[in-house]
């Protein structure tokens, strides 16, 4: 076989898929695990497609495969692991050559990861990846950050395996360094949002109405049929249907209520914070996974509290819940719409925000028919950067508003956890308050600490008279 387009190191879940889609799509792959006996057997398995796989046992082995300029990716665990491979690498690469990181990387260690190869004449790429096993082996969402020269050199490559939304590939370039890597993150903390919120329907409808999984399973292949058609409410519809093969019973009876994390959500949150942003749908969803993990202290305050009675509305219809999920995540997607704005102004990046909605409509977690929607009202131009206030999506909310609101009133009356719903009601009615409370908040501040506040009246006087001021005791 001549040498190999593209090297791939790391043939963990995400990185032996990727290498067969790469192959099939007619590709040579040179492809190194750390553990050989993984190599060997992925190279066994992949039947017809090995004829375009290289295995190599050494990197050395793996480097004098490849076709100059020399390309391998990084498909390993984030981290060290990655610093790793790439210390194992560079040495044996030339300048021009590029390393391609397609894990989930922090955006920041992308760019002190760029700037590093940089000194040393290589090039670096930030790729995120998303779509799971079967995204990675048929056609992932695909975000590039790094210099464009470098991307020219393996696009053809990319937008091959990438997945295809009616006939265009869910891959694209955003920018320099961990541009690509942010995209990515921020679209993990808009999925993270996006289980939450579909979780909170199914604690209302399991916990509120008393419904069995395979009914609430049934609502959602439902909405899947409508304006909620999306991968994760089909895969939750799926879900809840499945049995458990070994007790008969709905398999998400048997699951353990403690989800994990890998940390893209909480990366989203803390750079939002950094940039000014408080993208608290996303906050929310992290913090019920986190709250989720404290499964003892959970379970001594139902003891604890066990006697407390509450009185509830009436629970909202399943049309009422169909339109809150949607104007829930309507406005999920605007805060995470306004992280990527920010973060495109703080690292001169000058994201695309209608291309991050494009790529992500097909092959990504997130897929859904609204995206589509949704980068065409970010081309048209959002008013004040708000994906709530765009024409199409004001509609929406405007209709389900009323029906958020009773979403989270019945949740609050029956004791039942929505905090995903119920930031994303604070923000939009934070967001249709001309006049808030923060007059308030500014006196306070200059009460005790003299920070000066602005006057409606533009006047001068920036402190309150606060030495005459009465005590209400
Ligand atoms: P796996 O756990 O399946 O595989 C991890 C791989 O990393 C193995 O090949 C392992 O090699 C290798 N590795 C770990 N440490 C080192 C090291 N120090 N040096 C060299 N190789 C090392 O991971 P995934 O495929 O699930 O994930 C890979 C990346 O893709 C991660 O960044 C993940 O966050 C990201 N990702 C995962 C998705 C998913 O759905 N799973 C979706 C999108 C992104 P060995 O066999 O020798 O241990």
């Amino acid at each position: 076989m001549s040498q190999a387009r593209i090297g791939l190191v790391g043939l963990g879940v995400m990185g032996a898929n990727l290498s067969l889609n790469i192959a099939e799509n007619g590709f040579p792959v040179a492809v190194f695990n750390r553990a050989g006996s993984v190599t060997d057997a992925f190279v066994a398995s992949a039947g017809a497609l090995s004829a375009r796989i290289v295995p190599a046992k050494t990197y050395e082995a793996l480097i004098a495969s490849l076709a100059k300029p020399r390309a391998v990716i990084i498909m390993v665990k984030a981290g060290g692991a990655v610093d790793a491979v790439i210390d194992a690498l560079t040495p044996l690469m030339e300048p021009g050559d590029m390393i391609i990181d397609a894990g989930n990387a922090d955006f920041h260690d992308t760019r002190r990861r760029e700037a590093a190869l940089r000194e040393k004449r290589l090039n670096f790429i930030g790729m995120g990846v998303s779509g799971g096993e079967e995204g990675a082996r048929h056609g992932p969402s695909i975000m590039i950050g790094g210099n464009p020269e470098s991307y020219a050199v393996i696009r053809d490559i990319i937008e091959a395996i990438a997945a295809k939304h009616e006939g265009a590939p869910c891959a694209a370039h955003f920018g320099p360094d961990g541009a690509g890597h942010f995209v990515k993150t921020v679209h993990n903390g808009i999925e993270y949002a996006d289980m939450q919120m579909i979780a909170e329907v199914y604690g209302l409808l399991r916990d509120g109405a008393g419904r069995r999984p395979a009914e609430i399973g049934a609502l959602f292949a439902d909405w899947n049929k409508g304006p909620l058609k999306s991968y994760l409410v089909e895969i939750s519809g799926r879900v809840l249907g499945t049995p458990d093969p070994q007790t008969g019973k709905p398999i998400v009876d048997v699951i353990v209520d403690m989800a994990g994390q890998k940390g893209t959500g909480r990366w989203t949150v803390i750079e939002a914070l950094r940039l000014g942003q408080s993208p608290s749908t996303i906050e929310a969803a992290v913090a019920a996974r986190s709250w989720s993990s404290e499964k003892a202290t959970r379970e001594e305050g139902a003891a604890l509290f066990d006697d407390l009675a509450s009185d509830p509305l009436l629970i909202p219809s399943d049309r009422e819940l169909e339109q809150a999920l949607l104007a829930a995540k309507i406005i999920a997607y605007d805060q995470g719409f306004k992280i990527l704005s920010a973060a495109s102004g703080e690292y001169e990046w000058n994201l695309d925000l209608a291309s991050a909605a494009e790529v992500w409509r097909e092959g990504c977690i997130i897929r859904s028919a609204l995206l589509d929607d949704m980068a065409a009202a970010i081309r048209e131009g959002l008013p004040q950067g708000q994906l709530i206030f765009a024409p199409r999506f004001a509609g929406l909310i405007r209709e389900g508003a009323r029906a958020l609101r009773h979403t989270v009133s019945y949740a609050a009356s029956a004791g039942l956890p929505v905090p995903a719903f119920a930031n994303a009601l604070a923000y939009f009615d934070t967001m249709r308050q001309s006049r808030g409370t923060a007059d308030l908040i500014q006196a306070q501040r200059d009460f005790f600490g003299a920070h000066g506040f602005a006057r409606i009246d533009g006047g001068a006087d920036r402190h309150g008279p606060w030495a005459g001021a009465v005590a209400h005791s």
